[in-house]
């Protein structure tokens, strides 16, 4: 699975990106002061303001969460025929499953199938032409089966359950409105919403197609399957395995029938039913399709083009092929989660439904690689429990880099590997546990930048440890010792073990038995330039973390070459003489950035400035420029600014413009780079590049680049031309006339939407209300969350215009979107309407029943900061 994005993230950022920074901040230093509240001040008679923090939530932190073995295997299911039809109206499921199992082990008698808010029509046991009622028990999650004798190991048999299943219902989870654990979701099932699509999609992923089939819903079980599903002849079913027959029915339905015939786990299973486009691609002989709603194919065709390049690279790498006979990608609406990667048939969220101009700019080919690579990784070899989650999402996450160090380069890589260091060092602040852990209180709680970014990083390191041959080499033993079964961590040590002769559990032992990371001080002795002392010190808590065993990568140059060497690490200080006999002048520990640890040096600006000059690695390189502008270092970034945007790495070109663009005093000490960073908003291969250019030219000089902003508002890219016209809304003398400005209104993408916002607001041009309103009321997602507060904006200086629906329209997002942070974009909004009457009482209602309890803790601050001040 693929994380939900918490909060939208902003590539090739330009104006709006100081909106989203500033919601960001205040959203996680809001959270992150309820979860790190001291302990004494945890407790106290009265809830006083401090206390956002409920006193028995935290002390119940604080204790061991429950021990979660493996599942008990008694009886295993061999196959599963499954026929679904569905009540749109009532969103119900209308199913009969013929489970065909075996004892695992020992004779059974009974066997406890999970089917969670079920009503069963008959329960039979079938043998041969024979129907046999079986007595059995419910308890509205789990059905239990009493077979009438006692059932041998070498024995099969099959029972037959006829039910209905109920997603809505939520019986197991009280009354609480839990929206992510449905398994079946019907969206917009009666097409009462023009903007959205009908259809329905599952998401099994961690225990949820229990929900919608009776099964044993548990990763270490597997078996094959066949689904009927009986749907609207209107609409395309899609599910795992292969189309094998259709066939028309009554009333304008049809009945499809698919075929999985390779076992696998109960929560990859999935079907997605709507009026979907598909896009036909193939690799090898293997038929690949892209499911998208009609219109956007062309879009589609874009997103997962490379999709047959990613097959063929993995298999290279793994040498083993793509395990399964077809593979869907389907783009679904109001999806829970980022991504699935269903045996066959993965699903993405609707962020990935983009038209064919759009996805010009898309930057999803990580989330495609990421759900491809799970095909392997997950899906024929299974974690065999939650506990052992990093199995599938460390590899899957690690593929990621993977991907874009093939297609992108190394530098782009090293830089996607510090993101994720970035997403696992954030976490580990208020959260630092094992990566295979068997504690823990939900299985949801395992999907975190533990399992995730934590995990790819640490293959990473073994990786490189290892080499590439031997760990690639391991990684093909691992899939084939393990295909179509269940592992844990010892499987993957075991296997590049035995490819490698090398003993591995000193670095399973640190890395995935225990927590934390190290901490290291490092101070590095020139004052003998010829054999140069470094002295390292694990400075993290040792007492609860291990003192880690590390290789050390030192590097160094000599006129122009570059030098490496390694030192293994593993005491609590250790110093290592480098005995170099020529002088080094500059030493780089982890030049490449490549090993999860925190280390602390003092280096100067001016090793900062050496450092940019002589790095042959874009990341080092990155680096020195990001700590000059951190610790604003004038003098050293005016040396360093004109060559960063000569750099041949784009991510330090789109830097230093944007270094530019936050600080208008560099177009004083600095006036010769403005026609360089023209040349580079003309003529850059990057279009995150050319954005921050036209963006530095805006806050600059907007007047002298009118004709060059109206050349570049044609670029396809939405990047370019949506910089390009906020540099058009920005001209002051003369200002764009309305008339030019109107003609963009028939643009759809937020890109081009909010400088026309900022445009109208910023020129108090009146009679736009409608324009706001059904600009808003048609976007979704990252587009809606950025212009709300452009539309906020425009009806508190025109209320004239629609205030009151506005209000009205916002609360409605507030009280029901699927999304975290577009409740936060109109609850922030909304904030500017307090003094309407009734707003301030639906805040407070809104947030006492916000499910997302971030978004509560935040709420609620707000709420009560309002209260003191008024
Ligand atoms: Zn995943």
């Amino acid at each position: 699975m693929n994380q939900k994005l918490n909060c939208p993230k902003q590539k090739g950022s330009s104006f709006f990106l100081y909106l989203l920074l500033g919601l960001a901040s205040i959203y996680f230093q809001a959270c992150k002061s309820s979860a790190t509240m001291p302990s004494d001040t945890a407790i106290t008679a009265e809830g006083t303001a401090d206390d956002l923090l409920d006193p028995t939530t935290f002390w119940a932190e604080e204790e061991t969460p429950p021990y979660q073995p493996s599942a008990t295997r008694t009886m295993d299911i061999v196959h599963m025929d499954l026929d679904l039809r569905f009540d749109w109206k009532v969103q119900q499921v209308l199913g009969t499953a013929r489970l065909k199992m075996t004892p695992f082990f020992s004779p059974q008698k009974t066997v406890v199938l999970d089917a969670k808010d079920f009503e069963f029509e008959s329960v039979y046991l079938l043998q041969g032409e024979k129907k046999e009622l079986l007595s059995y028990r419910y308890d509205e999650k789990q059905l239990t089966l009493y077979f009438p004798n006692e059932v041998n190991p070498k024995d099969t048999l099959t029972v037959e359950v006829s039910y209905t299943a109920f997603p809505e219902r939520n019986s197991g989870e009280g009354s609480a409105a839990i929206t992510d654990t449905k398994g079946l979701y019907f969206i917009d099932p009666l097409d009462t919403l023009p903007s959205k699509a009908t259809m329905l999609w599952t998401q099994g992923e961690t225990e949820h197609n229990s929900k919608w089939f009776p099964t044993l819903d548990r990763p270490n079980e597997r078996f094959t399957h066949s689904i009927s599903l009986t749907v609207p002849d209107t609409m395309v079913s899609i599910s795992n395995g292969r189309l094998v027959r259709q066939e028309p029915k009554e009333n304008g339905m049809r009945t499809d029938y698919w075929e999985m015939n390779l076992p696998h786990a109960p929560y990859l299973v999935a079907i997605a039913v709507g009026n979907f486009g598909k896009v036909e691609s193939s690799y090898k002989n293997i038929p690949l399709a892209y499911y998208v709603e009609k219109g956007y194919e062309p879009g589609a065709a874009k997103v997962f083009e490379r999709t047959p390049q990613m097959m063929a690279y993995f298999e290279s790498l793994l040498k083993t092929p793509f395990p399964w006979p077809k593979y869907d990608q389907i783009v679904v609406r109001d999806y829970v989660s980022g991504a699935m990667e269903n045996t066959t048939a993965s699903i993405f969220m609707e962020e990935l439904l983009l038209d064919e101009r759009e996805a010009l700019d898309s930057e999803w080919d990580y989330i495609v690689a990421h759900e491809l690579f799970h095909q392997w990784f997950g899906d024929l070899v299974t974690a065999e429990s939650w506990s052992n989650l990093t199995l599938n999402e460390a590899f899957a996450n690690y593929s990621e880099y993977l991907w874009t160090a093939h297609q992108e380069g190394q530098d782009d890589a090293a830089m996607k590997l510090i993101t994720e260091m970035e997403g696992y060092f954030s976490e580990a602040e208020s959260k630092q546990v094992d990566l295979i852990r068997f504690n823990y209180a939900d299985a949801e709680d395992m999907f975190d930048a533990h399992s995730y970014n934590k995990g790819g990083v640490v293959l990473h390191m073994l990786r490189r440890h290892l080499g590439d041959e031997a760990f690639f080499k391991g990684l093909t033993l691992y899939l084939n010792t393990h295909a179509f079964g269940s592992v844990e961590a010892h499987d993957l040590r075991l296997a590049l073990e035995k490819v490698s002769g090398q003993d591995l559990n000193w670095f399973f032992n640190q890395w995935f038995f225990d927590k934390g990371h190290p901490e290291l001080d490092i101070e590095v002795d020139y004052s003998q330039p010829e054999n140069i002392l470094v002295t390292l010190t694990q400075v993290q808590d040792t007492y609860e973390g291990p003192v880690f065993q590390l290789p050390i990568p030192l590097s160094w140059y000599q006129e122009g070459e570059r030098f490496t060497r390694t030192f293994l690490m593993s005491e609590v200080t250790q110093q290592l003489a480098l005995e170099n006999q020529v002088p080094i002048e500059q030493l780089y520990i982890d030049e490449g950035q490549e090993f999860l640890a925190k280390k602390s040096q003092s280096f100067t600006s001016a090793q900062y400035l050496r450092q940019y000059k002589e790095s042959q690695l874009g990341i080092a390189r990155y680096e020195a420029l990001d700590s000059l502008v951190s610790r604003s270092a004038s003098e050293e970034l005016k040396e360093i600014l004109p060559l960063a945007m000569k750099d041949t790495f784009w991510s330090i070109r789109e830097r230093a413009l944007r270094v530019l663009q936050s600080d208008i005093s560099w177009k004083d000490s600095l006036p010769e780079l403005e026609e360089q960073v023209f040349a580079l908003g003309d003529q850059d291969t990057k279009n995150e590049v050319k954005a921050a250019a036209i963006d530095v030219l805006t806050e600059w000089n907007p007047d002298a680049y009118q004709n060059a902003f109206q050349r570049w508002v044609r670029h396809p890219s939405y990047l370019v031309a949506g910089a390009a016209l906020m540099g058009l809304a920005y001209g002051k003398d003369p200002a764009m006339p309305l008339d030019y400005m109107v003609s963009f209104e028939k643009e759809t993408n937020y890109r081009m939407r909010v400088p026309l916002a900022e445009y109208y607001l910023m020129n108090k041009v009146k009679g736009k209300g409608a324009w706001f309103d059904s600009a808003l009321k048609s976007m979704e997602g990252v587009g809606l969350y950025y212009f709300m507060g452009y539309y906020t904006s425009y009806f508190s200086e025109f209320p004239e215009e629609g205030k009151a629906e506005a209000v009205t329209f916002l609360l409605g997002l507030l009280r029901s979107h699927s999304k975290d942070y577009v409740r936060l974009g109109a609850f922030q909004s909304l904030l500017s309407f307090t003094e309407e009457p009734g707003v301030l009482e639906s805040l407070e209602k809104a947030s006492e029943v916000e499910k997302s309890e971030d978004l509560k803790n935040y709420f609620s601050y707000f709420l009560e900061m309002f209260d003191e001040e008024n």
